[in-house]
Formats: C-alpha cells, structure tokens, sequence
C-alpha cells in the first residue's frame, strides 16, 4: 500500500506563503521520497491554487482541501463545493475533522453525509475519527470509533475504489496538544478501524488507508509509521515548515 503524508495546514498561510511552502517542501523532498510513498498538502481554501502552483512537477505530490460542503451549488453563503474544489487543483479532502466536529459543532450525520457526496463527485475523501479523552478514560474507544465510522460510511457504496477512501484515526487529546498516543494505542485503534472498514467493504478492506494523526514530529515519525495498519500519517503543527515535514516525509 502507497502510504500517504498529508499536511493538514489548518487557518494557516497566504497564498505567497503558501506557494513558498509548497515549493520549498517538494524541493526538499520530491526527488528523494522513497518509493511507496506520496504527499498531500492541504491548504485554505484560498491557498489550494497556489499550493498547486508551488509542487508543479512534484511526482506523487498532491493538494486537497480541509472541508466544503455537500451540495453542488446553491445559497450556501460562505461554503464551498467539491467540484469548485476539483476546479482549483485538489484532488483529495478531509471530512470530520475533530477541529470541525468539536469546534465547528458538525455531527456524525453531516460528516456522513459529506463523505458520500465528496466521493460521488470525484474527490478522494480522508474521513477523520477519534475519541475525546473523556470518552477514552471511560473505555468508550471502541464505541466512539465505531459510531463515527459506521456513520460516516453510512452512505457511501460498499463497492468504492479502495484508493478513494481513506480513514484517519486522530486522538483529539492528541492533536496540537504534544501528547502522542503510544505505539500500542495507535495499533489498538488501527486494528478497531480496520475491522470496522471490512464490515463495510470486506476484503477490500485491507487496501484501505488507515493514517495516524496526533502531534506526529520529525523525531516519532519512523516509529509510528512502521506500526501495523499505520498507512500514513496526518500531520497539522510539524507541516507548517518545509524542512520539519520533509524529515517526516523522508523519515
Ligand atoms: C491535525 O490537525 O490533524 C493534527 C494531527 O494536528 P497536530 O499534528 O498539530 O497534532
């Protein structure tokens, strides 16, 4: 399985900034990424454009987008639809976020809903899931993980691209907080999706990505995603730097 390296740029970086980021990141990284491996950057919306400009002719590096909403067009002030998304050059984006899901108030529903409809209109969707601390300190991991996957998935055919669809374990005590889950956490909840993905898709399961998210640094890299079932990694505070990513890229 090709393991994916998304950066998850958050409210973060203008356009010039962005471009630069891009530019510098495949630099550091595009002639030297180790077979078996590709990169995403997701930006701002306002920023996916110049992110493209920044990796053009980077081999296995793409762009995606941090949310939209699931309609094609309409009076939805303020959002922003997967086909304008396809139009400005990403090609992948998240849903469910713990950023949108906590902050934002989305529902397990409404990050369903998003995840089928991104597909169908042709973005390859990294649906993003993980448990409170509260929730795990109440022993509630496999119960909050199965609720947002069989809810996220709810609509989506059983019959998708595998490439198409990915999953994103992400600790919300672990994101910007600096606490990694251990090694054996990760592959606790890793193993816990991928029985929850072969209830809905079987065999094809197995070809499913499955990424880490959670305060993942140049340093924890390598050991994180050499774990059973880790196929990539998510990546928010250590993207913002060409140099710092490129040492988790290339780790
Ligand atoms: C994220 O934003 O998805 C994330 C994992 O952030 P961080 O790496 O900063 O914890």
């Amino acid at each position: 399985m090709i393991k994916l390296f998304a950066a998850n740029w958050k409210m973060h970086k203008t356009r010039a900034e962005a471009r630069q980021t891009a530019a510098e990141l495949a630099k550091l990284a595009a002639a030297t990424l180790p077979q078996g491996r590709e990169v995403l950057i997701i930006p701002p919306f306002t920023a996916i454009d110049a992110a493209v400009d920044g990796i053009a002719g980077a081999k296995n590096f793409h762009v995606g987008a941090q949310d939209f909403y699931p309609a094609t067009h309409g009076a939805f002030t303020g959002e922003v639809s997967p086909a304008m998304l396809l139009d400005a050059g990403a090609a992948y984006a998240l849903t469910g976020h713990s950023e949108r899901r906590h902050v934002l108030g989305e529902s397990d529903a409404f990050v369903g809903q998003k995840t089928a409809f991104g597909l169908a209109a042709g973005l390859k969707v990294i649906l993003c899931v993980g448990e409170k601390i509260e929730e795990r300190q109440a022993g509630q991991l496999q119960a909050v993980l199965t609720r947002q996957i069989r809810a996220g998935l709810a609509d989506v055919p059983a019959d998708t691209a595998p490439d198409a669809i990915s999953l994103a374990y992400e600790p919300v005590w672990a994101i910007g907080t600096g606490l990694v889950a251990g090694p054996a956490e990760i592959v606790e909840a890793h193993a816990l999706v991928r029985g929850l993905l072969a209830e809905k898709f079987g065999a094809a399961a197995g070809e499913i990505r499955i990424l880490y998210g959670g305060s993942v640094k140049p340093d924890n890299a390598a050991e994180i995603i050499a774990l059973d079932n880790v196929d990539g990694v998510l990546v928010g505070g250590a993207s913002l730097k060409a140099d710092d990513f490129s040492r988790i890229v290339l780790a």
